[in-house]
């Protein structure tokens, strides 16, 4: 027999012979017989006769094939126990080996669709989702016993109809999901959290402005400090300050053209943009305040990498503000006042580290193809192992 065709069966057995019509069957035996009981050790075995198994095996030359597998059951004579040696690559009551299982796995995870791999290799395509299930849940097995990750990002995503909501738990050092739950509310996640190892390791969480987030964070990881994520907060300010300006002039809400000047950033208008913002000032003199406003508080926020001792000074800065807001007079302007009082110290801390949910969010749109690839999914258990199998 060729080296390369014993190289195709697997370890443990030797080949006898390889039918090759209609398709390949090779012929193997255990290359070692068992020599002991399994169940007591006694060496005094005795043959029941003869036991076989055919599985499906990776493909010969592109050609489908089988292994043919000769082998005995034993009777110990000192227990009067029966079994059949176990069998290396094979596991009990499967139709495949499992270097196969492997192989429709990794062609699955790498996005050939069940019903075309279940045609491609002769199998149902039940058969292929209890493969994929069965490797998927060995990886989910694993993330259950893990230790929580010393930085995470915390952020919702929605679901279908029924199944509103989950919340994503994201490794930011290491740019993984870590797991997922469903629900946001504390109630709906307590289980979850309750079983989860190794809270107190966590140092830091990045979250969006969600007071429900904070306070279960302070409940849940005591010792983790939690750090607003810059986007979002920038986003408020923007919602908010874009507001005020369409209270003052409220054709603004029809001229697009104007309201995309004022959301840019200052330093990244053309000259063109920035001679059409004059003009727009010198039509509406009453929007530059506003537009002044906004580029200095986006600016401060969005300094990052300081020190503990850089960021006490420019926290007088952002209360500053908070009293320009309070004493503006509109109430848009309070609406964010109060809430940057109340987010201080995590925006404080966006200025010290340079962790961002950035990651978590694109996770979310991954999650979102998943979903999507699936038509979506009644059962959140099978989407967990998905989104573990190809975020985690
Ligand atoms: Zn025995």
């Amino acid at each position: 027999m060729s080296p390369a065709m014993i190289e195709l069966t697997m370890k443990g057995y030797r080949l006898l012979r390889v039918h090759s019509k209609p398709e390949v069957l090779m012929e193997v035996e255990l290359e070692q017989q068992p020599e002991s009981c399994l169940c007591c050790g006694a060496s005094r075995l005795h043959s029941k006769g003869r036991y076989e198994r055919r599985v499906q095996h990776l493909d010969l030359c592109g050609r489908p094939a089988w292994m043919w597998v000769h082998c005995r059951r034993y009777r110990c004579c000192e227990c009067g126990r029966t079994f059949v040696p176990p069998l290396p690559g094979i596991l009990p009551g499967r139709h495949s080996s499992e270097p196969l299982r492997e192989y429709v796995y990794q062609q699955h995870h790498d996005g050939i669709c069940a019903s075309t791999l279940a045609w491609r290799r002769r199998l149902g395509q039940a058969t292929i989702g209890r493969i994929y299930a069965q490797f998927t849940e060995r990886k989910a097995k694993e993330r259950m016993s893990l230790q929580c990750p010393t930085v995470l990002g915390i952020d919702e995503h929605s679901l279908h109809r029924k199944q509103r909501f989950a919340t994503t738990f994201c490794d930011l050092k290491n740019r993984r999901v870590f797991d997922i739950t469903p629900g946001k509310s504390d109630a709906d996640l307590q289980g979850f959290l309750e079983r989860l190892q190794g809270r107190e390791r966590v140092r830091l969480v990045c979250i969006d402005l969600s007071s429900s987030y904070r306070a279960l964070i302070q409940r849940w990881f005591p010792r983790a400090m939690i750090v607003a994520d810059r986007f979002h907060v920038v986003r408020v300010v923007m919602r908010h300050l874009l507001g005020i300006a369409r209270q003052v002039y409220p054709q603004l809400a029809w001229k697009l053209s104007w309201l995309n000047l004022l959301r840019t950033r200052g330093d990244r208008l053309s000259l063109d943009q920035r001679l059409r913002l004059r003009e727009v000032f010198r039509q509406q003199p009453a929007l530059q305040p506003i537009y002044e406003m906004k580029e200095r508080l986006c600016a401060l926020l969005c300094i990052k990498n300081r020190t503990a001792a850089e960021c006490r000074q420019l926290i007088p800065q952002l209360i500053a503000f908070i009293h320009t807001l309070k004493s503006s007079g509109f109430d848009l302007a309070k609406t964010l006042a109060k809430t940057l009082q109340d987010w201080s110290e995590e925006i404080a801390r966006m200025w010290r580290f340079t962790r961002n949910n950035g990651i978590t969010e694109g996770f979310h749109r991954k999650m979102k193809l998943i979903q999507r690839r699936a038509y979506g999914f009644r059962n959140f258990n099978n989407y967990r192992l998905r989104v573990i199998a190809q975020c985690g």
